[in-house]
């Protein structure tokens, strides 16, 4: 298949009058459009752009979004993540996985990490999700989760050698699997104990994947893991062994200098949320003083209920903006880094050859409407849409060469169906 859009993005920068050829799943080439062959998808008025990688999220808060939108975190977390995540069964969570999924798709975001943690003591519910990712076509990265704190719901819990085990069987389950990879995810400092998070890396390393896992978030994770653990976050992790560049720690918002030092050193990534730390009243990740010291970055949604926006190309903007913010800087980070890190940023951290228009990657794809307002006048168009874009400007979306997205409808199931499906579920839900 060839699709033969008006402009196309590649790292060469814009081009036209090219043709982006696609073949089992890949680009197999961005070739000179030439004339036409039978098959050909002509995009006029559009740009193709690689869709976004999303680094961050839980799928199952879409469910939970308008819940408890102006609590603090634990008010947030104690009245309504706690008490309506139990409320869902496998179906539930099937749901929400695929309504978070089309809501990506739609705002072009292509890839998503669910850090998935409602286990039940089994894999059913992860592959639930696997499947809902696979029917609504979106590229999955099922980071699953690692959770022994006794605080939390037993849902979510389980003993580090259970859960080593059955993440080493989800990952062997879908190791051939196009769409989606599993790769372990210690839930944080708080979340999982020493051996927990030992045991999440310890799949990591023996099944040569990443890990993710939540670090300095809050202002009071970092007194809280120096007080039980005689360390801040990222030195904690480091005395553990696990920092290194297997390790995705997710917001890193509470860092100080020499941690900021030490995650560079030690080649660790970052996945960075900036809606959902504003959202929360986090705080501002100082992510200049972290590309400075070598740490790759990609971009996060972080879950519906969190943000409550789920568009990676939104982050790019506010990833630009927070630190103009910050560093009351105009020129503090520009639209082609905040591009890049929602993009090929967030696929190197992930493992995955996505993010970029060019030979050889696979073929997941946004193409933009250039007739849309919010991309005009049509001076620079990467500077457009990191800053100016509406989401009503993506029109359609290729994963793995599928279409999944077309006239900013999705084309794989019945959109108008899930949203009652959501509806449903969520039927009566009040805090
Ligand atoms: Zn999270």
């Amino acid at each position: 298949m060839r699709v033969l859009p008006e402009l196309v993005l590649t790292p060469e920068g814009l081009e036209t009058g090219r043709a982006v050829l696609i073949t089992d799943g890949r680009i197999a080439g961005v070739q000179a459009a030439g004339a036409a062959q039978p098959g050909d998808e002509r995009l006029p008025g559009k740009a193709l752009l690689p869709g976004g990688v999303n680094t961050h999220n839980h799928t199952f808060q879409s469910l939970l979004r308008g819940l408890g939108d102006d609590l603090d975190f634990m008010g947030w977390r104690d009245r309504v993540l706690y008490p309506f995540s139990q409320r869902l069964d496998r179906e539930g969570i099937k749901i929400g996985a695929a309504f978070a999924f089309a809501e990506l798709l739609l705002h072009g975001a292509t890839t998503c990490v669910d850090f998935f943690y409602l286990q039940d003591e089994g894999n059913e519910n992860a592959e639930a999700v696997i499947e809902a990712a696979r029917e609504v076509g979106i590229r999955l990265v099922l980071a699953r989760t690692f959770y022994d704190w006794d605080g939390a719901p037993k849902r979510y819990r389980e003993a580090p050698a259970d859960a080593a085990r059955r993440t080493r069987e989800l990952i062997s389950a879908h190791r051939h699997d196009p769409t989606c990879v599993v790769q372990p995810a210690p839930h944080s400092a708080h979340g999982a104990s020493s051996a927990m998070i030992r045991a999440g890396w310890e799949v990591a390393e023996a099944e040569d994947t990443r890990f993710h896992i939540h670090v300095a978030e809050g202002q009071y994770e970092g007194e809280r893991t120096l007080k039980e653990h005689g360390a801040t976050p990222i030195r904690y992790l480091d005395r553990l062994g696990v920092l290194g560049p297997r390790m995705i720690g997710v917001h890193c918002v509470w860092l100080d200098d020499e941690e900021i030092a030490l995650m560079g050193a030690r080649g660790a990534a970052l996945s960075y949320c900036p809606s959902s730390n504003m959202f929360l009243g986090d705080g501002i990740t100082r992510v200049p003083e972290l590309l400075r010291a070598g740490v790759r970055i990609g971009l996060g949604t972080d879950g519906g209920c969190t943000n409550n926006r789920h568009s990676v190309f939104e982050e790019m903007r506010m990833t630009s903006l927070l630190q103009r913010v910050r560093l009351l800087d105009g020129t503090a980070l520009s639209a082609e880094r905040a591009f890049a890190m929602g993009t090929r940023g967030g696929a190197e951290i992930l493992g995955l050859e996505t993010g970029a228009i060019a030979r050889g990657q696979l073929a997941d794809l946004v193409a933009v409407d250039l007739e849309d307002p919010s991309l005009h006048p049509r001076n620079d168009l990467l500077k457009s849409v990191v800053y100016a874009m509406s989401a009503r400007a993506v029109t359609d979306a290729w994963v793995h060469g599928r279409r999944v997205v077309a006239d900013r409808r999705l084309a794989t199931l019945d959109q108008a169906r899930l949203m009652a499906r959501v509806r449903e579920v969520t039927k009566g839900w009040a805090v």
